[in-house]
């Protein structure tokens, strides 16, 4: 039984709790059993407890027993990147800053999470407050991925697309603030959705970039992700950036939009630097599209370019002011040998923080200081509007865009850390979504020579989720390579 719940989608999972194949404790029973098999391959969590995902499996079967199912993921897992406040729990961010922190209120999207039943499972390794691309700026371990323990899972929510390719949660949530739903899922053969900016609320979120952060859900189906899009996305009293917007049923739109659509191939996106396996699988995705009718045009972005620069002064910009706050004094981390207030703030900082965390407080306080504002922090906004303009221009013709999510599939640990501009260039398809506020995801669509996993991107209109998905769920419904996954342990 346990083997065959692991593999199940969440839908399929949802389908058996309905029925009576299973109970919400034999789901819970079947993936601490898979985490405890392969967790000390794949890393993939920085916490987890096992008794506490019984107890609300427990729960959730109560309420079943009683006709009072709170809906369609009540008793489903769920795990969660360790950057989303979740009461009780340990919230570290992958840094040594919080290392005993815990969260006292819950993030309106976890929170929303438990009214509908879920079972919120673990907390998820990542980047050190979600910089990096690799998992790899974790202060506490390096996650592998599943399809090959020797390279990385993307980043910085390497530990949401590891869970699911190795079976240890059914679906979960990250982070996007450059590309880390995106990147990782692309890297770890899995649907990864980044929300249009103020779809989801952030409240709860702990802030990188806060023009920029979304949360968003990794699924291997795009109905799984669907599904769960839906359970957390709305406006918010408690972020006022989020927006008020009607949600549909983004499930229901799934078929009803069938399409055919107009996709638009940004000739920026194909250029150098391209590997050839990603190539080949993105034009077989964009290939299957043409079969089913679809118009696809060519069409450029021109300032794709600058996406990248512009990225790294407005993210570190607004990081290095987000991350103020980790003074020594509130928080976690407090240097034990300071001798006055200034010492104890350089001194928790010097110690709290990695290298990667203090390269973004230096680049953003350089782009803020007098003298250096003008020329660098507004001119990056003033690109930033038009990053924008160029995707909505394109997006007066086409329904949806389609580019490859990375550039080349998973590369080995170790290979980038030393240059971080190479880092940095993981992302370079990844970024622009984010500067220009759209909504973005990653399909799988096949896998290299190597048997590394692939995927393309779609970018969508702001607040068309449901057209995005849909286009998305029609190349997925026939391919299912997001339900793959490699051999792991005594698999
Ligand atoms: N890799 C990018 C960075 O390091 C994006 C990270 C993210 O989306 N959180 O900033």
């Amino acid at each position: 039984m346990s083997s065959s719940i692991i593999s199940k989608t969440a839908v399929e999972l949802s389908d058996g709790l309905r029925v009576g194949t299973f109970t919400a404790t034999e789901i819970a029973q079947a993936f601490i059993a898979r985490v405890e098999a392969v967790e000390q391959d794949v890393r993939a969590f920085i916490s987890y407890s096992a008794e506490d995902l019984l107890q609300q499996a427990k729960a959730s079967d109560a309420r079943r027993a009683k006709g009072r199912s709170l809906g369609v993921f009540d008793g489903i897992p769920v795990a969660i990147k360790d950057v989303l406040a979740e009461k009780g729990k340990r919230l570290t961010c992958g840094s040594k800053m919080l290392e005993h922190f815990v969260a006292p209120y819950d993030a309106t999207a976890i929170a929303k999470l438990r009214e509908a039943g879920v079972l919120l499972w673990g907390r998820l390794n990542m980047d050190e407050f979600a910089m990096g691309s690799s998992t790899e700026n974790s202060a506490y371990q390096r996650t592998c991925n599943p399809w090959d323990l020797e390279r990385i899972p993307g980043g910085s929510s390497g530990g949401s697309a590891a869970c699911i390719a190795s079976a240890e949660a059914p679906i979960s949530l990250g982070t996007d603030t450059g590309g880390s739903i995106r990147q990782p899922a692309a890297l770890c053969g899995v649907v990864g959705m980044k929300p249009t900016y103020g779809l989801v609320s952030r409240y709860g979120l702990v802030a990188f970039a806060s023009s920029l952060d979304q949360i968003g859900p990794f699924s291997q189906t795009v109905e799984d992700g669907a599904m769960l899009l839906q359970l957390i996305a709305g406006q918010d009293p408690l972020d006022s950036t989020s927006f008020k917007t009607k949600i549909p049923d983004y499930r229901a739109e799934l078929s009803r939009d069938s399409g055919p659509w107009k996709l638009g191939i940004p000739k920026e996106y194909f250029g150098e630097g391209l590997s050839d396996d990603v190539r080949r699988s993105v034009e077989n995705a964009i290939a299957f599209y043409k079969t089913r009718g679809c118009e696809i045009v060519d069409v450029s972005l021109p300032h794709t370019d600058l996406a990248v620069p512009v990225y790294y002064i407005i993210a570190p910009a607004e990081a290095s002011s987000n991350l103020a706050r980790y003074d020594g004094v509130r928080y976690t981390h407090r240097s034990g040998d300071a001798k006055d207030i200034q010492q104890l703030y350089l001194k928790s900082r010097a110690e709290g923080f990695g290298a990667e965390v203090k390269r973004r407080i230096i680049l953003g306080s350089y782009v803020l200081s007098s003298g250096y504002y003008d020329a660098y922090y507004v001119r990056a906004q003033k690109v930033r509007t038009l990053i924008r303009n160029d995707f909505m221009d394109t997006f007066k013709t086409v329904d949806a865009l389609i580019t490859p999510t990375t550039p080349t599939p998973a590369f080995k640990a170790g290979e980038r850390t030393s240059d971080p501009l190479a880092m940095y260039l993981c992302d370079v398809f990844t970024i622009s979504a984010n500067l220009a506020g759209l909504a973005a995801m990653n399909v799988p669509c096949g896998f290299s020579a190597e048997g590394l996993p692939i995927g393309f991107q779609l970018i969508g209109k702001p607040f068309e989720e449901s057209r995005m998905l849909a286009i998305a769920h029609a190349f997925d419904k026939e391919h299912r390579y997001g339900t793959r996954r490699p051999k792991l342990g005594k698999d």
